[in-house]
């Protein structure tokens, strides 16, 4: 409790719920189990079309431990359930939501790492609901860039893949699996393997990050040809998590997404409640499809 007085003003937002949400959130895992401060912006708001929501596939046990992260974690999690792409395309193409985010924990235990199941979910969506822009926000397929071709050729819109922080600070902040160059590689093999896909990634600030540390990374994902970005601040899960090292005032953020829009980001979303897919459906229609 004491943590939460502690907070600045600005992260202190009350979290109303659009219908749109409450109509779905029975169905299926989303938004709802990742906490997220943003679901009225994202669900409530704007027209149908462009509203967005994340789904949680393969599962909420992930064979990772990022110290960022609050999904539980197991080094063998239960096996996949066969019929989750079918019956998520099917509760998706009932909602007729205008774009969805797929995410997954990371299945480190899988010989695709959940790949093809990933694929083929997107591809069942795309069958049943031809219209829907579909987002796939994925792990790095431990450097398996065979799996991640497999994903984005599967007919997504954009593939979303999150270095989460700077290169200095990974090691510290993600699972030791990981690397910020790994990431690259995901990024640019995604890039590479579709004639106009979108590629996007998140960076967590308040981390303990440095101004110069923020800019190399920006050039690294430029040079690897990032479209989207995004900045959010860190926000601890619980107490067993890294602790946060500063909370960024909105100007800062506010800066940040200028300078990506100068450096030739096609857009960028940043501020302190910024979460990866916020607002992803309207900021793909404006500035992808305009
Ligand atoms: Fe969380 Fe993803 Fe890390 Fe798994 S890989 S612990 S889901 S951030
Ligand atoms: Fe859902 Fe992402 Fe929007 Fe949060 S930011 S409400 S997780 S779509």
């Amino acid at each position: 409790k004491r943590e939460i007085t502690r907070l600045p003003e600005w992260l202190k937002t009350p979290v109303p719920v659009g219908e749109n949400y409450k109509k779905i959130k029975n169905d299926l895992r989303v938004c709802e189990e990742a906490r997220c401060p943003n679901i009225s912006d994202c669900w409530g708001g704007s027209s149908k079309s462009a509203a967005t929501a994340t789904i949680m596939l393969m599962g909420d046990t992930c064979t990772r431990g990022c110290r960022f992260c609050s999904v539980k974690t197991s080094k063998t999690p239960p096996p996949l359930d066969p019929h989750e792409p079918e019956h998520t395309a099917e509760a998706l193409s009932r909602w007729g939501l205008g774009y969805v985010v797929l995410t997954s924990v990371d299945r480190d235990d899988l010989a695709d790492g959940g790949a093809r199941h990933f694929a083929e979910t997107i591809r069942k969506i795309k069958q049943k609901a031809p219209t829907m822009l579909v987002e796939a926000l994925t792990g790095d397929y431990a450097g398996d860039l065979e799996m991640v071709k497999i994903v984005a050729q599967s007919g997504l819109d954009v593939y979303a893949h999150n270095v989460e922080t700077v290169e200095e600070l990974t090691p510290q902040v993600r699972d030791r699996r990981a690397t910020f160059r790994q990431s690259l590689k995901v990024l640019g093999t995604a890039k590479a393997s579709k004639e106009g896909l979108i590629t996007k990634t998140s960076i967590m600030l308040g981390l303990g990050e440095t101004e110069e540390q923020i800019w190399d990374t920006l050039r690294d994902l430029r040079a690897t040809s990032v479209d989207v970005i995004t900045f959010g601040q860190y926000m601890r899960p619980t107490k067993r998590h890294m602790k946060v090292h500063s909370y960024i005032p909105p100007t800062v953020f506010e800066l940040w997404r200028q300078r990506a829009l100068d450096m030739g980001f096609l857009y960028c979303a940043s501020g302190p409640l910024v979460r990866s897919s916020y607002k992803a459906g309207e900021a793909f229609i404006e500035n992808v499809l305009k």
